[in-house]
């Protein structure tokens, strides 16, 4: 007999999809498609003693938790998230305690929780999620302390709460290196700026916690939450430059544009406006938020600009895998306008409460206040063992900076007025993405400067050269500012000759202490216009950063010189010399670094305020004849890096206006690791 036929199902592609969500659905547990969100809306209440607004949760109040605590659904793609944050913004108990009590009731898996000490994180583990397990009707799911005493272990402590199918167990961060036994798929971490940059030696306490969810790669998540504390230093601020650096954009009432809230200054078109009393105090009722377009909005419109606001990640190529979030005070629900500007008024003149009005209120680090430069530390914080010439690219990655982005050659023209004779002090410098420089070369090139000169043309070769980097690969300057202060014609003839150069020059008087990026047209040839006092101000506060070194990733910002004692010194004509050019210079040595010593900020005070530590308007020389030109090529470097950053953004998005270029260098970054691209 013939085999019959196999019979043949033929289904649809609709078909197909329904039978695979099926066995989807029957291997997920029950409910897991309930957001954290609404899991928490359907079953916590708040109880009085945690919370002005007690009753049923919900996120209406702070509408801009709602995404990030449902970041914590199995079905989200997104690994870890980063929350920079101002005190009392309901991050703990609309985040944190939600997690845990869905992780409990819906999604069970072994959570680690972390936060600054053992003291504090027991205690909310006895206070707050008690009550939050409490009130949510989860008492029954906690193995209760009677049951361990058949055993040696314990369901419910204070360090370690156990439910079935997993348990929470809480570390204080000094603590973070003795788990390295046990794997978490899930971490909650708390008050991270409180966390040591190194510890023990061990390297970063955030990369010892992140190495704890190793094993659970595809699965696990990780929550960073803290209040910032000081700029470059700061552990969440590092985290949330790792994420996409998302901020929440509310619609103006009156004419509709999106748009940040920012406290900002006097001075700015937007921000909150008050009006003072002449004795400086605040007169009631004047608060406002003025709009970006210029509308007033009256904090009435407040609630439902929030509810109406979304999370704009600014870094939106970075991994969807981990989200970053940034957020102030004047989105609180919980805290007016009029108490901002209150506790803002309350801290004039005192740095210690201004600095905790920006790290608690408006959630954001502290940036020092400008000093003249200590020009000691500076050397001893800066001066590091790589070759000089050579890019040090391997260095850079090792350290945390990540790969060289790009390459600037700064140029400062000296000599005498009416002398064909003069020289040009240049500086070759490598930029990584979150603003770390890597001093590669310097040197002076004496001769003819007049156009066409051979200054010039030595120049011309410096900058079309190739550089070998420290691993194998081959970097090209990619942009050359050439100061045009001193004899621009012989500078518009060079910036002509060289495709990817411009003529630069400072400004440094009505500034306002911004990236000045106007163009002139002039007949010898176009100057881009940079505000000099922004630049040393950058420079200034960037060599005071402090580091302890690998294995702390470096911070942003941070300045590198070669230190070539190690090699036994450096002389700049001897990196020159390959090149055929003359060249003199002792390398980054101890008369190098008086740069930093050549100026000094000049400082305004309130003179009708006592305490103000007032604010730098400009910088000006020691004495007369101090030697600037390498202070200048820094300052040049910096800016030719912003130029280059933003020709690239007018060519790339012509209709952008005021592009942040530095989102630009993350996403270069982003697209070279991506791609593998040799660069330069
Ligand atoms: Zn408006």
């Amino acid at each position: 007999m013939p085999t019959p036929p196999r019979q043949q199902i033929v289904r649809s592609a609709e078909e197909q999809s329904a039978e695979i969500i099926d066995i989807m659905m029957a291997c997920i547990p029950e409910r897991l498609d309930i957001l954290p969100s609404e899991w928490a809306e359907e079953k916590r209440i708040l109880p009085s003693e945690y919370t002005q607004r007690p009753g049923r949760v919900t996120y209406d109040n702070s509408p801009y938790l709602r995404d990030i605590v449902n970041c914590f659904s199995p079905l989200s793609p997104v690994r870890e998230i980063a929350v920079m944050k101002p005190a009392q913004i309901g991050y703990t108990q609309m985040v944190l305690e939600t997690v845990l009590g869905y992780i409990i009731d819906v999604f069970p898996r072994p959570v680690l929780y972390i936060s600054a000490d053992k003291e504090l994180t027991e205690a909310n583990m006895q206070t707050r999620i008690d009550a939050m397990i409490a009130s949510s009707d989860l008492s029954d799911k906690i193995m209760p302390t009677t049951m361990k005493k058949a055993s040696r272990r314990t369901g419910d402590t204070m360090s370690r709460k156990e439910f079935r199918g997993g348990f929470i167990s809480a570390l204080g961060a000094k603590n973070a290196n003795k788990f390295r036994q046990f794997g978490f798929p899930v971490v909650l971490a708390d008050e991270v700026d409180t966390f040591e940059q190194n510890l023990g030696g061990q390297g970063s306490t955030t990369e010892l916690i992140r190495s704890r969810t190793d094993a659970f790669s595809k699965t696990r998540k990780i929550a960073w939450g803290g209040t910032p504390l000081i700029h470059a230093e700061s552990n969440i601020e590092s985290l949330f430059l790792q994420g996409d650096q998302s901020y929440y954009f509310v619609k103006c009432p009156h004419c509709g544009h999106e748009q940040r809230l920012l406290f900002g200054t006097p001075d700015d078109t937007f921000g909150l406006k008050f009006e003072r009393t002449e004795k400086g105090e605040l007169i009631p009722d004047t608060v406002y938020y003025l709009c970006e377009k210029g509308c007033k909005i009256s904090e009435d419109f407040k609630y439902d600009m929030l509810i109406g606001g979304r999370w704009i990640a600014t870094v939106p190529k970075r991994s969807r895998r981990f989200r970053s979030f940034s957020i102030s005070a004047l989105y609180s629900n919980f805290l007016s306008w009029e108490e901002i500007v209150q506790k803002f008024l309350q801290c004039k003149g005192r740095k210690e409460k201004l600095q905790v009005f920006v790290n608690n209120v408006l959630g954001e680090t502290w940036k020092e206040e400008i000093k003249a430069i200590d020009r000691k530390a500076a050397q001893r914080n800066s001066l590091r063992r790589y070759l000089p010439a050579t890019v040090p690219n391997r260095l850079a990655i090792e350290d945390g900076s990540g790969r060289i982005v790009i390459l600037t050659l700064a140029v400062d023209v000296n000599g005498q007025y009416n002398k064909k004779e003069g020289w040009l002090a240049v500086d070759l410098r490598g930029h990584c993405r979150n603003g770390q420089t890597y001093s590669i070369a310097k040197g002076e090139i004496h001769g003819i400067t007049e156009p066409g000169g051979g200054a010039w043309l030595a120049l011309k070769e410096i900058a079309e050269r190739e550089y070998p980097s420290d691993d194998g690969m081959r970097y090209r300057v990619n942009f050359v500012a050439v100061d045009a202060g001193f004899k621009d014609y012989a500078v518009h003839w060079f910036t002509g000759i060289l495709p990817m150069s411009r003529a630069v020059r400072g400004k440094s008087e009505n500034v306002k202490n911004d990236k000045v990026l106007t163009v002139t047209h002039t007949t010898k040839g176009d100057i881009w216009w940079i505000d000099t006092v922004y630049y040393k101000n950058l420079i200034a506060s960037n060599c005071m950063i402090s580091w302890q070194g690998p294995p702390a990733p470096m911070p942003p910002l941070f300045m590198n010189f070669p230190d070539a004692k190690h090699i036994g010194g450096f002389e700049d004509a001897a990196f020159m010399a390959q090149y055929g050019i003359e060249c003199a210079g002792k390398g980054f040595d101890n008369d190098y670094f008086k740069l930093f010593g050549a100026e000094a900020p000049i400082i305004q005070k309130d003179p009708l305020d006592e305490g103000d530590p007032g604010k730098v308007i400009g910088w000006r020389k020691r004495y007369s004849r101090a030697p600037t030109h390498f202070w200048d090529c820094l300052v040049y470097g910096y800016a030719a890096r912003d130029i280059y950053l933003e020709i690239l953004a007018r060519t790339a998005f012509p209709k952008i206006k005021n592009l942040d270029t530095s989102l630009l260098m993350r996403n270069l970054s982003d697209f070279i690791d991506e791609n593998g691209v040799q660069w330069g």
